[in-house]
C-alpha cells in the first residue's frame, strides 16, 4: 500500500478508505487513488471510488465566482463583488418580505462541519425557518422509524464487520451490489449458509447473489412491502416463532401489534404481493431459526408515501424476533449519501438543532443558544421539509431567495418540472457547487467550492463512525471552502455569533452543541480522530465510542423499544388500469445520486451514457418495443425519453429507470410530490406510467 494522504471516498455512506498520493502541491492529474485497509472495505473500492480523482479537474469545473448577466450568460466576478451583491439582495429581501423569504437547501454529502455551520448560518445570520436538505429524499423514513421505535436513529447500530458472522441477512429493497460493491464481502458468511434473502421486485445484481444455494430472492409487486412485512410478522407470531422473553422484557406494544397483523394472513399477503405462501413461510421460518440474523432496509422500502410505516414494520419484525441489541443479530438501515448520517444530525433538517435535538424543545434551544452565544429567542422555530420548501419557491408571500449547497434538485427532487418553474420564479438563486450542474444553470450567482480531496473535515459513515476527510492537494486559486463563504456572508449580514473557517474549530463547536443530544459528538476532536481511533458516537474518552447500541436498553426513557402497530394503506392492491405499468426509480453501479459528479468521469459515463428503461420481454413484445430501441415513458406530469433494456429480471407489470440522468432522460419528470405524512419522504418507488415505442431520439 503506498504512503499517501489517508482519506475516504467522496461518494456513498460506506465511506471506503483510500490513500491519495500526488499532493499537496500537485493538481489532480498527479493524484493517484489506492484502496486502504479499513474494516468496512478491506482495501476494496468500486469503480466510482477508483476514478474519483477525475472529478478534481473535470472539464467544466467552476473555478471563479460567476454572475448571471441580463442576456442569461455567466461572467466571472471577484469574490468580494459576488458576496456584496448576495448580501445586499438577501438583506433587501428580508427587510421587504420577512426572514422566511430566504431559504437554504443543503446536502447529505457536506462534511459534518459544513452541515453544522449551514444550519447555524440559516438560523442566526438569515433568521429563517426555511432550511432543509436532500436527505429528505434518502434517509428520512428510516430515520423517523428508528426514532419512533428505538428513540434514536443511527443507520447501522453495529459495525459492518458484525455481519461477517451472520448466517441470515435480509436485504429489504437494497441493491448493494451496485450501490456499494465492497459491502458484498460482508454477506459471504450468510451466502455460504444459504441465508441471504433479498427482497426486490427486480432480479437485481444483489438478488442474483442468492443463486446457487446462496439464499432466496423474494419478488413482491412494487409498493406492497408493508403488506409483506405484516404478513411475515403474522406468520412469526402465529407459528410461535416470536422471542417472547425478549418481547416481554425489552419492548412495549406487542398486543396491539399482534392484533394489527391478524388481517394479513398468508393467502391475503400472496394475493397482494404476489409472493407465494410457501415462500412466505420459508422466509419467516428462516428468520426465526438462523443463528445470527440481521434485517437491513434500503431505499426500496423506504422511499414511499408509507415509507415510515414500512420501515417501522421491518423494525417490528426484528423486535418480535428479538434481534436489535442481541448478540450477533440486529436491525439496520443502509444509509445512502456519503454523509447521510452526519448530514441529518447537525441542524440541516427543518425541525432539528445540532445533536439531533428537536428545535421546539426549550431545553435544546437553550443549550444550543448558549453554545452560539445568543439568546434562545434568536433561534427561529421549525420550518417545512424539502418538498414543501421547494413548492414554496417563488409563490406569493413565500420563498424569494434560495441558497443551494451540495444539492442538484433539478435532477434529484420529485416532479422536477415544478421545481424548475419554482427556481425560475425566484428573485435570487445562489448555488455553491464545483460543477455547472443542472441546478446551477438556473442560478443568478454560482460560487465555486472545494472538493473532497481539497479540504479538511469529518464524515459520519453508515455505522455512525466519525471519519476524517483530509486534504491531499490545494484547490484551484479562486475556489473557496463553504465555511469561508458562510463566514464572509455572516459578516456582511452583521450576524450574531462567530463563524470560524477552521474545520477543527467548527468541529469542536459542533461537539459542544451536540453534547447531551441524541447524536452526541462530545469528547471527539480532529486531533483525536487523527490518532486513527475508531470513533462511533456516542463517544466516551478512552474508548472506541459505542460500536454496538441497544445492548442493555433502548434510548426511550423507559429503556424499551416501541412496537408500533401500522396499517398497509395499499390494501389489496389490484391490477393496474389499462396499459399502465409501475415505474421504479433507482441506481446504477456507475453513477451516484443526481449524476452531477459521475456523469463527468469518462470511464463511468462511457459505460452508462444514457437512461435505459428495464422492461420485461413479454411487456416489450406487447408494446412493440425492441431491444435498444427508443421508448417514451409518460404520465400526467411529463415524458421521459430512454432506450429499452429488455430483461426478464423485472416483473411484467413493472419497469425500472435510473434517476441519475438529466433533461429529457430525467426519471423525476414522472415522480410525484406526494410525501409520507411523518417523514416527508416523496414516493420514488411506485409511479404509474405508460410506455410507448419510439421517442425523440
Ligand atoms: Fe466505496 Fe461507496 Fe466509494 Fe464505491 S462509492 S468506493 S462503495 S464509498
Amino acid at each position: 500500500m503506498p504512503e499517501g494522504t489517508a482519506s475516504h471516498c467522496p461518494y456513498c455512506a460506506l465511506q471506503c478508505a483510500m490513500s491519495l498520493t500526488g499532493g499537496p502541491a500537485g493538481r489532480a492529474g498527479s493524484v493517484t487513488i489506492e484502496g486502504r485497509m479499513f474494516p468496512t472495505n478491506r482495501g476494496g473500492l468500486c469503480k466510482k471510488g477508483w476514478t474519483a480523482a477525475e472529478l478534481l479537474d473535470a472539464g467544466d469545473r467552476i473555478v471563479h465566482p460567476l454572475l448571471k448577466q441580463p442576456d442569461g450568460t455567466f461572467e466571472e466576478t471577484a469574490w468580494s463583488d459576488a458576496l456584496d451583491f448576495i448580501a445586499a439582495r438577501l438583506r433587501d429581501s428580508r427587510e421587504r418580505f420577512g426572514a422566511d423569504s430566504v431559504a437554504v437547501f443543503g446536502g447529505g454529502g457536506l462534511t459534518n462541519e459544513k452541515a453544522y455551520q449551514l444550519g447555524k448560518f440559516a438560523r442566526l445570520a438569515l433568521g429563517t425557518t426555511r432550511i432543509d436538505y436532500n436527505g429528505r429524499f434518502c434517509m428520512s423514513s428510516a430515520a423517523a422509524a428508528g426514532n419512533r421505535a428505538f428513540g434514536l436513529d443511527r443507520g447501522l447500530p453495529f459495525p459492518v464487520e458484525d455481519l461477517d458472522q451472520a448466517e441470515t441477512i435480509v436485504l429489504f429493497g437494497s441493491n448493494v451490489a451496485e450501490t456499494m460493491p465492497p459491502f458484498i464481502a460482508h454477506l459471504a458468511g450468510a451466502r455460504q449458509a444459504g441465508g441471504l434473502i433479498v427482497v426486490d421486485p427486480r432480479r437485481s445484481s444483489t438478488a442474483r447473489l442468492t443463486d446457487d444455494g446462496g439464499g432466496m430472492h423474494v419478488q413482491p409487486a412494487p409498493g406492497t412491502d408493508l403488506a409483506l412485512l405484516l404478513g411475515l410478522t403474522h406468520i412469526v407470531i402465529a407459528e410461535g416463532l416470536a422471542n417472547t422473553d425478549y418481547v416481554e422484557s425489552r419492548t412495549t406494544g406487542f398486543e396491539a401489534l399482534r392484533v394489527s397483523t391478524n388481517a394479513w394472513w398468508p393467502e391475503r399477503v400472496q394475493a397482494t404481493t404476489g409472493v407465494p405462501v410457501a415462500q412466505l413461510r420459508q422466509f419467516a421460518r428462516r428468520l426465526a431459526n438462523g443463528a445470527g440474523t440481521y434485517i437491513l432496509t434500503g431505499r426500496g422500502v423506504e422511499q414511499h408515501v408509507d415509507g415510515t410505516d414500512t420501515a417501522t414494520a421491518a423494525i417490528n419484525l426484528a423486535l418480535v424476533l428479538g434481534l436489535p441489541g442481541s448478540e450477533h443479530s440486529g436491525y439496520g438501515t443502509m444509509t445512502g449519501q456519503g454523509n447521510g448520517q452526519g448530514g441529518r444530525e447537525h441542524g440541516q433538517k427543518c425541525d432539528q438543532l445540532p445533536g439531533y435535538r428537536k428545535i421546539t424543545d426549550p431545553d435544546a434551544r437553550a443549550h444550543v443558544a448558549k453554545v452560539w452565544g445568543v439568546h434562545p429567542s434568536l433561534i427561529p422555530g421549525p420550518g417545512v421539509p424539502a418538498v414543501e420548501l421547494l413548492a414554496e419557491l417563488g409563490k406569493p408571500g413565500k420563498v424569494r431567495c434560495l441558497l443551494v449547497h451540495g444539492s442538484n434538485v433539478v435532477v434529484s427532487a420529485p416532479d422536477v418540472t415544478a421545481v424548475k418553474a419554482g427556481l425560475q420564479s425566484l428573485d435570487l438563486l445562489i448555488v455553491c457547487d464545483f460543477f455547472f450542474s443542472e441546478t446551477a444553470r438556473f442560478a443568478d450567482v454560482i460560487l465555486p467550492v472545494t472538493q473532497w480531496a481539497e479540504e479538511e473535515g469529518t464524515m459520519t459513515s453508515l455505522e455512525g463512525r466519525v471519519l476524517r476527510r483530509r486534504r491531499a492537494l490545494h484547490p484551484p486559486l479562486d475556489v473557496r471552502n463553504e465555511l469561508w463563504i458562510l463566514r464572509e456572508l455572516a459578516l456582511r449580514l452583521n450576524a450574531p455569533s462567530t463563524y470560524s473557517t477552521s474545520p477543527a474549530e467548527v468541529f469542536d463547536e459542533l461537539a459542544r452543541a451536540s453534547a447531551g443530544g441524541i447524536a452526541d459528538y462530545s469528547g471527539l476532536s480532529h486531533d483525536l480522530l487523527d490518532t486513527g481511533i475508531a470513533a462511533f458516537w456516542p463517544f466516551t474518552p478512552g474508548s472506541a465510542g459505542t460500536p454496538r447500541l441497544f445492548r442493555d436498553r433502548f434510548a426511550h426513557a423507559d429503556g424499551r423499544a416501541r412496537l408500533v402497530a401500522v396499517k398497509a394503506h395499499h390494501g389489496d392492491g389490484g391490477p393496474l388500469a389499462g396499459n399502465t405499468l409501475t415505474l421504479i426509480t433507482g441506481r446504477l453501479l456507475e453513477h451516484y445520486q443526481s449524476g452531477a459528479q459521475t456523469r463527468r468521469v469518462p470511464e463511468l459515463q462511457d459505460a452508462r451514457p444514457n437512461a435505459r428503461l428495464q422492461i420485461h420481454p413479454a411487456t416489450a413484445d406487447r408494446l412493440g418495443i425492441v431491444a435498444d430501441g427508443p421508448v417514451t415513458i409518460t404520465n400526467a406530469r411529463g415524458a421521459v425519453h430512454a432506450h429499452a433494456e429488455i430483461t426478464s429480471s423485472i416483473r411484467h407489470d413493472t419497469v425500472f429507470l435510473p434517476f441519475h440522468y438529466a433533461d429529457e432522460e430525467s426519471a423525476n419528470l414522472l415522480t410525484e410530490s406526494a410525501v409520507d405524512p411523518i417523514s416527508a419522504m416523496p414516493e420514488f418507488k411506485r409511479t404509474i406510467v405508460s410506455v410507448q415505442a419510439g421517442g425523440s431520439n
